[in-house]
């Protein structure tokens, strides 16, 4: 994945319009080697091979406290339902914790104009011969052609919908339940530890996530790793 700049910080593009982008970092590697050995009173300024081996041995060992000393601020532009899975990452990661945070625009305010995820005729998966994963293979092209036209009348409908109901001197917060929510971009940030993050990118890499938040799992690895190559090599399995 190709990592751009938006605002002056690495940022990776996913799905049609949206990104991960890594606002800020608090530590690197060293910082959980230096937390591990806080109990020694030694401190580190380079990782070295015995470093590596300590990060190894707290990973395998399920040592984690020394994992939560760092964190990670990301701001993420992704469908609803994209963040509705994310919002489920509660434990050193979001909103029902007091140390981190979660911050969404939720267009209560109108501040800029709604944007949706509309899939490219390709882009459409069968419904899955198994009921326990999410979807099955790519539908025919021309099925998917004739989806994605309903797909972007339907949106045309609500958004019309919605700008009437605006017109007429609705407030904001009410008109827009006349958007098809699903598939509206929302922007948020999410500050979570180094723990956080692994244990998300475990469930959102595999295979039995839903096909979209693994993009996104896929560029939160790909910005992640550049401060934390070997922590996340050792808890992301
Ligand atoms: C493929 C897939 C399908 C899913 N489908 C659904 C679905 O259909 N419906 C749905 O509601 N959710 C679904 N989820 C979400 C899932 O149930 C979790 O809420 C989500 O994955 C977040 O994981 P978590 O609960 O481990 O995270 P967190 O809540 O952040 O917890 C992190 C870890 O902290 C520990 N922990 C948390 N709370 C406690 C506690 N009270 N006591 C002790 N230890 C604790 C656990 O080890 C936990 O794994 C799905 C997730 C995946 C990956």
């Amino acid at each position: 994945m190709e990592i751009i700049e938006i605002k002056g910080k690495p940022t990776v593009k996913v799905l049609d319009k949206g990104y991960v982008r890594m606002v800020d970092t608090m530590g690197d590697d060293l910082t959980v080697v230096n937390a591990a050995r806080v109990s020694y009173d030694k401190q580190k300024e380079e990782l070295d091979e015995r470093d590596e081996r300590l990060i190894r041995f707290l990973a395998r060992e399920g040592h984690t406290s020394p994992f939560r000393h760092a964190s990670l601020q990301f701001e993420i532009y992704a469908p609803l339902m994209v963040a509705r899975q994310w919002w489920k990452y509660v434990v050193g990661s979001s909103h029902q914790d007091n140390m981190v945070a979660w911050n969404e625009s939720s267009r209560r305010y109108v501040t800029e104009e709604p944007t949706f995820y509309i899939l490219a005729p390709d882009e459409w998966r069968q419904a899955p011969e198994n009921s326990k994963q999410g979807s099955g293979d790519p539908v025919d092209t021309v099925d998917g052609i004739e989806i994605s036209g309903k797909l972007i009348r339907f949106i045309n409908e609500g958004e019309r919908l919605y700008r009437e109901a605006l017109e007429v001197g609705i407030c904001a917060e009410q008109a827009r339940l006349f958007l098809p929510a699903y598939g509206m971009y929302v922007r948020w940030y999410w500050t979570s530890s180094l723990q956080g993050v692994a244990h998300f990118l475990n469930q959102r890499l595999a295979h039995d996530a839903q096909k979209e938040i693994q993009g996104y799992a896929q560029a939160v690895d790909v910005l992640a790793r550049k401060d934390f190559p070997r922590s996340l090599e050792e808890l992301v399995k």
